[in-house]
């Protein structure tokens, strides 16, 4: 029997939050109800926002809220060598080059009339000569040379996909300036190392499934993993649930007295399991199912703000 793995992913670069603890939940009790393996991995990589404390901040709020795994990997930064074997297979196929463009550089080439909203995809005309050339961690950026093609997959949640990394980003990064490999590329050797069949994340990363599974066929990794792609928890104004919504930290509740299993019953009910006041991770992961979880994102209202409080 093949064993099925997953991970729990986080980043460091702040507290939990209702939204981030919604798809770990979730995540989680799919793994309970599967018997998959669960994974910590800290992704610790975007050192510039790291917070100090936060590493064992994420692993206290995840256990208090009922979470556990069955394996902490080491903090992905201890194994970036790892991502340097990668750069290297990359570069000596010539599909990855060093990018010492600035951000100024990518913004001038970049005509006015089609920049959009958003971030715009990486001008073909800057890429460099794809000759094959040693990697160099020292050198400056290092980009993946994009293919064209689209990139299909089936997302056991969100159904048929189909992303354009060349249209989304372009030739986009994989080892940075700072001489530590980009969570795209670290995300993809990491997972393939450490045998994880099941990623299951929030829907904003489905256009960097695309980028991960060029990654994968560039490598020759032969075990992508099924990806499910979760909706999202938004606030009042449609956006992603994030500060400008209040402070919906896991552990701003739980230092107000918020019990877990009235925050699990909060996530429960957005997550198609309905009218409970209060549940506990271990009942929650018995009742979820995957095919009654509503299908659009969900909205987090200042009435859930004081359902929770009450
Ligand atoms: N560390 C990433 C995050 O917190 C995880 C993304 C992933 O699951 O690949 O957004």
């Amino acid at each position: 029997m093949t064993t099925h793995t997953t991970r729990l992913a986080p980043s460091p670069t702040g507290a939990l939050h209702l939204g981030n603890a919604r798809t770990f939940l979730v995540n989680w009790a799919l793994a309970r109800q599967n018997s998959w393996r669960v994974l910590l991995r800290i992704e610790d990589l975007d050192t510039p926002r790291l917070k100090p404390g936060a590493i064992d901040q994420t692993r206290e709020i995840l256990s208090w809220l009922g979470i556990d795994w069955d394996e902490e990997m080491p903090l992905q930064s201890s194994e970036a060598h790892h991502c340097v074997d990668a750069m290297r297979s990359l570069a000596d196929i010539g599909i990855v080059y060093p990018c010492p463009r600035t951000r100024t550089d990518i913004q001038r080439a970049l005509s006015a009339p089609n920049a959009g909203e958003g971030e715009a995809a990486f001008p073909p005309e800057l890429r460099a000569s794809i000759a094959c050339r040693p990697f160099d961690r020292l050198a400056s950026n290092w980009r993946f040379v994009c293919p064209h093609d689209e990139v299909d997959f089936m997302d056991a949640f969100a159904g048929p996909q189909r992303v354009r990394p060349a249209d989304d980003v372009g030739d986009f990064v994989v080892w940075t300036r700072r001489a530590s490999p980009s969570y795209q590329l670290a995300v993809v050797v990491d997972d393939a190392r450490h045998g994880v069949t099941q990623v299951v994340r929030g829907a904003d990363l489905i256009p960097s499934t695309g980028r991960q599974l060029l990654l994968y066929r560039a490598l020759k990794l032969k075990n992508e993993p099924e990806y499910t792609h979760l909706p999202l928890v938004r606030g009042g104004d449609g956006r992603r649930l994030a500060k400008r919504h209040g402070d919906t930290r896991i552990v701003e509740y739980r230092d107000r007295g918020v019990a877990a299993e009235r925050i699990i019953a909060l996530i429960a009910r957005w997550s198609g399991v309905g009218g409970v006041e209060a549940i506990s991770a271990a009942e929650f992961a018995q009742h979820v199912r995957l095919d009654r979880m509503p299908r659009g994102d969900v909205t987090f209202s200042p009435e859930d703000d004081r359902w929770l409080l009450d």
